[in-house]
């Protein structure tokens, strides 16, 4: 008998295994129903010797000092700023938009001050920006939103920017410095042995019990838990009751090549040709060093695992109605991007599972009578649309309160 059973590997269910094994002193059980740990943030040495990312690149970076400082406690870091270039007709510039973008793409020389002039002079006025098209159009004009962004938003969500919600690049900056990183938090760091090794550490603690290719469904049926923390797709936990929750997919296709360097930076995005959004190159990333190198061409598709939620109000409605029955699933916590439909960062993964930890310990009395517990427990899954109260919720519900 397992005081918890988590589901999920990665982020979420590894750091809140960590926290409960190790605060709690309470049993874990975590599965995953792939072959390795780590979540979408698994790292490997492919056969060439090469740390590449299984799902695309990975980059760490934060603002808040509570989530590094914690992470540091599972590894040692070492710094490293992304910066992207967008190729664009075979000129490579830097994306975000900034001074140097514009100078070398329309032969110019202007200064800050000029360029924001510039930028004013070609944005057209949106009265109520909605779309991810009027974000765009309204800070830069169309032009600029032609070359760097309807094509690439077209190949990464399948759909116009003009039929997307405007959070989609609502926070895409544009910049008239010539600062050229990709993003700008306080931390920006890889973990110096890689992710798979960051995770190895959480889940090191004697209490957690690890399982790899085993799915939910394998174990859920056996009453050997006492709670259940979720982090896999919140509709495939309710069976797909109300229909699937639509995701965006990736194909990725990994090449090894024979020689030390391929690109100039972390990551070039490929906005106006080709099937593939961007390709990356972990050398960068990775500090590594070696004759051959290893790259990623990211494929977007609706085929796949699902990688990133369509933010599209619909399927925000369709969530709701699974998140009004998770919230009845007593003993059950939901956690992470897959039980949340939300896209989220590997930090803010982190800050949530912590943050659920805080609700645990304030309202989860340490496991007592295991039995009384084990008797207490709702199996849950079912889209019924039952009363929230019966017994064994009622008694349940005394230990989340
Ligand atoms: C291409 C790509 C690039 C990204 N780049 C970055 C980046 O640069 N920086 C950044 O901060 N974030 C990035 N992210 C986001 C990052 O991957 C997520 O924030 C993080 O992985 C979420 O952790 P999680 O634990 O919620 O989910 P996941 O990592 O998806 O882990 C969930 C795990 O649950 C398992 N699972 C699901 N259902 C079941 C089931 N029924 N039974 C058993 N197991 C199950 C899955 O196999 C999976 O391993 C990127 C994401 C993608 C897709």
């Amino acid at each position: 008998m397992y005081d918890w059973l988590i589901v999920g590997a990665g982020f979420a269910g590894s750091v809140l295994a960590e926290r409960i094994a190790s605060q709690r002193n309470e049993t874990v059980l975590i599965i995953d129903r792939r072959d390795h740990i780590g979540g979408n943030a698994s790292d490997m040495y492919n056969e060439a010797g090469v740390l590449i990312h299984r799902y695309g690149p990975h980059i760490f970076h934060t603002n808040s000092e509570v989530i590094f400082q914690y992470l540091s406690n599972f590894t040692q870091w070492r710094f490293y700023e992304h910066k992207v270039l967008a190729d664009i007709g075979g000129v490579q510039v830097p994306i975000p938009i900034n001074l140097d973008t514009i100078n070398t793409l329309y032969g110019l020389q202007l200064d800050s001050e000029e360029l924001e002039a510039w930028f004013k002079m070609r944005a057209e006025p949106v009265e109520d920006v909605k779309t991810s098209e009027d974000v765009i159009v309204s800070k830069v004009g169309r032009e600029l939103y032609e070359m760097f962004y309807r094509g690439y938003t077209r190949k990464q969500w399948g759909l116009d920017p003009s039929e997307l919600d405007k959070s989609v690049t609502a926070r895409v900056p544009t910049r008239t410095n010539r600062d050229d990183r990709y993003f700008t938090d306080a931390y920006q760091f890889m973990p110096r042995e890689g992710y798979t090794r960051l995770f190895e550490n959480l889940l090191g603690h004697p209490n957690i019990e690890v399982r790899l290719n085993t799915g939910y469904k394998d174990v859920s049926n056996k009453s050997n838990y006492l709670r259940l923390i979720y982090t896999g797709q919140i509709d495939e936990y309710f069976d797909f009751c109300f229909g699937r929750l639509p995701y965006r997919s990736l194909k990725f296709r990994h090449v090894t090549l024979p020689q030390e360097k391929f690109q100039a930076v972390g990551t070039v995005n490929y906005p106006m040709s080709h099937d593939y959004t961007r390709i990356s190159e972990y050398k960068h990333m990775t500090g590594q060093k070696g004759p051959r190198t290893s790259i990623t061409y990211e494929f977007p598709t609706d085929q796949g695992d699902p990688y990133y939620p369509i933010p599209r109000p619909e399927n925000h409605d369709l969530y709701k109605r699974y998140d009004a029955l998770a919230k009845r699933e007593d003993g059950t916590w939901f956690v992470g991007r897959l039980a949340n439909y939300q896209y989220y960062n590997m930090d803010q993964v982190v800050g949530q599972a912590l943050a659920t930890f805080r609700q645990i310990m304030f309202s989860v009395p340490l496991t007592g009578n295991r039995d009384i517990l084990a008797n207490e427990r709702l199996l849950g899954g079912a889209c019924l649309d039952r009363p929230a109260s019966t017994g064994n919720h009622r008694s349940l519900h005394r230990l989340k309160t």
